[in-house]
């Protein structure tokens, strides 16, 4: 028995046997052509074969898993269809180099641009424009793409690279799991392998070499670990874990539809965390009852330059329009630390995280930020759209945004345009400094929405992606509870809602806490809306209270961590 670690990017417990998926050999002799003509023809032959083919898998997407999903392999129709890329490839062959030069050169050319961003959803571009290479090199060279559609029943398929188009030719019945090289969690695969409900774990190293077709393996998704060759022991402990957990699944459903209470008729709200305005979808899906988070840095990371006024209204009157007269708070952007945007050009910082970023950045150019208050307010009369202000640290920073909105208020009156005149204005606490003057910052807001992920590490001096101080990086922190603990008890003093949308409101071990600490709204992401809801109607809110007593009296981490484990109800 060999373990391996990965990072784990689709949860559930697959057990089969490895299908080692190899490469194609897609080398070729790259001529010079004379009859430039027909070589353009024969790429031409080749774009409308690879058009058709992803057509139909996307087709295939569509029904086995849904519409959103389809879009990622249609774009790669619409990327080959590009007319600036289409034109440089024909541009090539008309000078006398081979379909497959031409277009091995200009897809390099394009994926070279992509990864020099450093941003991660650009990146991913990268990942498509290789599927597209080989996709159509392998009709250029007659060469037949790997068909895992019909392997057997119970297969673990093991690949270099999972790419979308081979995603979508999996047939979910027979594939038990998916384990790759390369590839994060937000990578388009992952997505599909999600979609799909099928156990991947992403990003083990030099597995391939490892494995041996036909070996019998387990791969957790959830834990991101890959057994291979298991003993009987683990196959046992394994089958006990995935019937365990697809039974759970299954329960889960019975929470569709219900209000989300404590034991004692507590109500509570509970909305999810979305990045785009499509995620819309997964929110209606797993019944979200609103959005308590929604990214919009994704707007302007995944765009290649400044999304106009104009865009941004659009994405967040679409939101608000989908969501149905449901909550709907809209974080202003949140840049700098971890996530760049190439386009602003910000100078690189000895500490990012604690520099030139979100709230900061924003108030410091109002040429970036006018433009998403006013697309905001004027989205706002589509729905209830409320606007959540990140990292505040003082209260003169909402101070000053209350002081733009009212300036941008003024223009659209001025200009005759439609919007909302009282949409409401809140925090997110995510900041020691919140955590230590809640009181504070409570009267300059309309809410508060307390982001653990950040507070954590601003609590605890971590940075979330330094795996040498990981140690450090838990919520089950005395100094993480009582921040929390300060935050929840000063807003609702002040009379204002509070609410979480850092991923511990989604931990069943902590939600007792935020129960007893009165927590008014939870926002995780769509897949953990029915186990929330679930933990939430398990306890009262006299026992949460004499649990949280006990916890908040205990001095470690450690202690902390084992008691909530204790008395965790399943
Ligand atoms: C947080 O910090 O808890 C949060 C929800 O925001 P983000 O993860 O986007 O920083
Ligand atoms: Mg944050």
């Amino acid at each position: 028995m060999i373990m391996f670690k990965g990072i784990a990017a689709s949860k559930g417990i697959g057990i089969g046997r490895v299908l080692i998926v190899k490469e194609q050999d897609l080398t070729y002799e790259a001529r010079t052509v004379i009859d430039t003509h027909a070589e353009a023809e024969r790429f031409s032959a080749a774009v409308a074969k690879f058009t058709a083919d992803t057509e139909k898998k996307a087709e295939n997407i569509e029904k086995s898993v849904g519409q959103k999903e389809a879009e990622i392999i249609r774009g790669h129709i619409l990327m080959i269809q590009d007319p600036f890329m289409m034109g440089e490839i024909e541009k090539k062959i008309k000078d006398g180099d081979c379909a497959e030069k031409a277009l091995d050169e200009i897809c390099s050319m394009f994926s070279a641009m992509f990864m020099s961003t450093g941003d991660e959803l650009t990146m991913q571009r990268a990942t498509d424009i290789e599927d597209i290479r080989k996709g159509l090199l392998s009709i250029l060279l007659g060469r037949e793409e790997a068909d895992i559609s019909s392997c057997p029943c119970g297969t673990v398929i093991a690949v270099g690279d999972l790419t979308p188009s081979m995603t979508a030719g999996i047939n979910k019945e027979n594939i038990a799991a998916i384990i790759t090289e390369t590839g994060g969690y937000t990578s388009h695969s992952a997505i599909l392998a999600r979609a799909l409900e099928i156990p991947a774990v992403l990003s083990v190293d030099g597995i391939l070499s490892k494995l041996s077709g036909g070996q019998e393996i387990i791969v957790d998704g959830s834990k991101g670990v890959v057994i291979d060759n298991p003993s009987e022991e683990q196959k046992a402990e394994y089958s006990a874990k995935r019937e365990k957990y697809l039974a759970d699944k299954e329960a889960l459903r019975a929470f569709i539809g219900r209000k989300t209470e404590t034991a004692d008729g507590a109500v509570v709200e509970l909305c999810c965390n979305i990045g785009k305005p499509s995620d819309v979808h997964n929110v209606t899906e797993s019944d979200g009852e609103g959005i308590g988070l929604f990214r919009t840095e994704f707007l302007f990371m995944d765009s290649a330059s400044l999304p106009s006024e104009e865009e941004q209204f659009e994405a967040y009157s679409k939101v608000a329009k989908a969501m149905n007269g449901k909550p709907v708070i809209i974080r202003t952007l949140d840049i700098g630390g971890d996530k760049d945007v190439p386009y602003l050009g910000l100078e690189s910082e000895d500490n990012p995280f604690l520099g030139y970023r979100a709230v900061r950045y924003c108030l410091s150019r109002p040429d970036v930020y006018k433009p998403q208050l006013r697309a905001l307010l004027r989205a706002a009369v589509y729905g209830d759209i409320r606007i959540m202000v990140p990292l505040v640290t003082t209260v003169e920073e909402m101070r000053q945004v209350k002081t733009l909105v009212e300036e941008v208020k003024a223009e659209l009156e001025s200009e005759g345009i439609e919007y909302k005149k009282d949409v409401k204005i809140g925090a997110m606490a995510e900041t020691a400094a919140a955590g230590v003057i809640p009181d504070l910052l409570a009267q300059e807001c309309d809410f508060f929405s307390i982001g653990t992920n950040d507070l954590t590490g601003y609590t605890m001096c971590v940075d979330r992606g330094n795996s040498k101080v990981a140690y450090l990086y838990s919520a089950y922190n005395p100094a993480v509870l009582r921040m929390i603990k300060n935050i929840i008890t000063e807003g609702k003093k002040a009379g204002i809602p509070v609410g979480m949308c850092g991923e511990a409101a989604a931990d069943p071990l902590l939600i007792p806490m935020l129960i007893a600490f009165g927590l008014d709204e939870y926002s995780v992401s769509p897949t953990s809306v029915l186990a929330a809801r679930r933990t939430i109607s398990q306890w009262g809110v006299e026992e949460a209270k004499a649990l949280a007593d006990k916890v908040m009296a205990l001095r470690t981490e450690k202690e902390v961590r084992e008691m909530l484990e204790a008395n965790a109800k399943n």
